[in-house]
């Protein structure tokens, strides 16, 4: 029997992704700036830097840097995007990598990534599964690179590079539910060749099934009860663009984000109650009933009151 591969990635994520964020020497992207959508010439010599890739993608709104990668065509994608990595994984592992990485930056939707892979190295080590973000790399197990399906690493390294992506936007972060949600739901609404059936659950099931896990399952050295990790004020511009233009607006649970009570309140109200424990297509179809039940009655009240207790 295979394993699902979704639920592969978030049995072993949530061991290592809470060491995401915990160490400095983030890049802090500037403000967007209304530049042009074309890629400067030099990005697209054989032998551009990646300090040049950085800087450029720094001062763009991650939009441009979609459509940027879009109006390329295939071979000078890959040239920009192979000029941007900078793995240190073994030979045989690293034309797996840019493959991977280019199955990324092919989305329409993560074009943006060029800028975490000229930010971020792709490191790897000696694990039977899993990988990890922390600080300025990312790092892929032996065991996941080992992998024959494609679309597990393709899926990994936008897991993980999101979470550096949190931190260098000052989005949701640290050991948070939002950190880890928007970092699974990021590939779950990006790719279309993923279970439609987890899609219709949006960000609200692995956003609330953090928070369910680290309490009911838990993980050895880390708090049970974690925060919501709503972003600050102090979340950029980009980060603000991709969370609106992105993972909200393609959100089936229509979750308010930015809103800490009325992300409480829906917790508290459909999901705290379910447990993480079991089975997990058990607690996936929990989830469902408790999802369809939220948009129903969040249908039924007014805007104004979306959030608040059921009377
Ligand atoms: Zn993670």
């Amino acid at each position: 029997m295979s394993i699902n591969p979704l639920r592969h990635l978030l049995s072993t994520c949530f061991v290592v992704c809470a060491l995401v964020c915990s160490a400095a020497a983030a890049t802090n992207a500037t403000e967007a700036t209304a530049a042009s959508r074309t890629l400067p010439p030099m990005l697209l010599l054989t032998n551009a830097s990646r300090a040049a890739i950085a800087a450029w993608c720094a001062t763009q709104p991650a939009s441009n840097i979609n459509a940027a990668l879009q109006a390329l065509t295939p071979p000078q994608r890959r040239q920009l995007v192979s000029c941007a990595l900078d793995i240190t994984v073994t030979p045989a592992e690293t034309q797996r990598v840019t493959e991977a990485a280019l199955l990324v930056t092919d989305s329409p939707d993560l074009g943006f990534y060029l800028e975490l892979y000229a930010t971020t190295q792709i490191r790897m080590h000696d694990a039977p599964s899993g990988a990890y973000a922390a600080g300025d790399h990312i790092s892929l197990s032996s065991g996941m690179l080992g992998q024959k399906d494609i679309t597990v690493l393709r899926n990994t390294i936008t897991h993980e590079l999101f979470h550096i992506f949190n931190h260098q936007q000052h989005a949701a972060g640290g050991i948070s539910a939002l950190n880890e949600g928007t970092a699974i739901w990021i590939f779950k609404c990006a790719y279309s060749d993923l279970p439609r059936a987890e899609y219709d659950l949006g960000l609200a099931e692995p956003t609330f099934g953090t928070i369910n896990f680290y309490r009911d399952l838990g993980i050895k050295g880390y708090p049970k009860h974690i925060d919501m990790g709503i972003p600050t004020k102090d979340i950029t511009a980009k980060g603000r663009e991709v969370y609106e233009t992105i993972l909200m607006a393609r959100d089936p649970s229509r979750l308010p984000v930015f809103d800490a009570q009325a992300m409480q309140t829906i917790y508290t109200n459909y999901f705290a109650g379910l447990k993480r424990d079991q089975a997990f297509d058990q607690w996936l179809r929990e989830f469902r009933c408790a999802h369809v039940r939220m948009l129903r009655e969040r249908d039924a009240v007014p805007p104004q009151k979306q959030g608040a207790p059921p009377a």
